[in-house]
């Protein structure tokens, strides 16, 4: 059973008197494990699936079973818990609390979980900033944070349940491209770590560090393909000295039964 199967997904918005027609029937599947790149140009769709992928917003016709729930049967209540336990999201502008600081930022999606108690969750935001190098940034503010930094927060933000699936709108949309290397990189390493990852992107070379594209047009897939000349960031050379923190300082994970390495982001 694939993890994500969606079958003739179609969403129409009503606008006024007019009805846009964001998806049209897009039907595919995800296996877990998988690395998926979604392209298209502006308006094709993308953010519409993605939302609806994530539980965000309910399609107007069509399945989608995730895990094999078909969320159509879940009241509003229900697909609340399933996002909180089986999605993590990233978005373009990273969303972080302002005032808060990274560890705190990464422990908001446990808060919904009653039985975590401050301890835990403590150890879990840790762990979190640790997969995504920021071991020693815990007490930083997002103003304090560069923005390659700021987008790792989030990522670990995402991580923190240990989610089914990691969907990512974007992610690099507001970063230069060395920063935009550095978070592909960090992508690309959660997913040989065994995450699921799907996440959209225009810039074709964004997209190779995946390993399948989906293009869509008009609320359609017109291409699903395995990438070709994949991008392997580990296989790149160094990049310049790169910002404070990229490279973990100490590991809260170290050590800790059960808890995932620390992942590099540069060789
Ligand atoms: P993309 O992310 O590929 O740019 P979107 O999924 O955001 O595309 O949008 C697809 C289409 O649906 C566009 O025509 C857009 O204007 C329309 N759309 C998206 N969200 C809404 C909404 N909340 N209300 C009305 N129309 C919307
Ligand atoms: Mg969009």
């Amino acid at each position: 059973m694939a993890l994500i199967e969606i079958d003739g997904l179609t969403k129409v918005y009503r606008l006024g008197d007019v009805d846009v027609h964001a998806l049209r029937g897009v039907s595919l599947s995800i296996e877990a494990g998988e690395f998926v790149a979604i392209m298209g140009s502006s308006g094709s769709g993308k953010s519409t699936l993605m939302s609806i992928l994530g539980g965000l917003d309910r399609p107007t016709a069509g399945v989608y079973r995730l895990d094999g729930i078909d969320i159509a049967t879940l009241s509003r209540d229900e697909l609340a818990r399933l996002r909180n336990e089986k999605i993590g999201f990233v978005f373009q502008s990273f969303h972080l609390l302002a005032r808060t600081t990274a560890a705190e930022n990464v422990e908001l999606p446990l808060l919904y979980s009653r039985h975590v108690s401050g301890a835990e969750r403590r150890r879990r935001a840790h762990e979190a900033l640790a997969r995504v190098a920021l071991s020693g940034r815990e007490e930083h503010r997002p103003n304090q944070l560069s923005g390659g930094q700021q987008q790792r927060v989030a990522i670990a933000r995402a991580l923190v349940n240990r989610p089914s699936l990691l969907l990512a709108d974007e992610p690099t949309g507001n970063l230069d491209s060395r920063v935009t290397a550095e978070i592909m990189a960090l992508i690309q390493a959660l997913n040989d770590a065994g995450d699921t990852v799907v996440f959209v992107t225009h810039e074709p070379d964004v997209a190779r560090y995946a390993k399948r594209r989906i293009v869509l047009k008009d609320g359609l897939v017109v291409t699903d393909e395995p990438v070709a000349n994949r991008t392997i960031a580990k296989d790149l050379p160094a990049p310049e000295p790169a910002e404070a923190g990229a490279v973990p300082t100490s590991s809260g994970a170290r050590g800790e039964a059960g808890a995932p390495p620390p992942l590099r982001t540069s060789p």
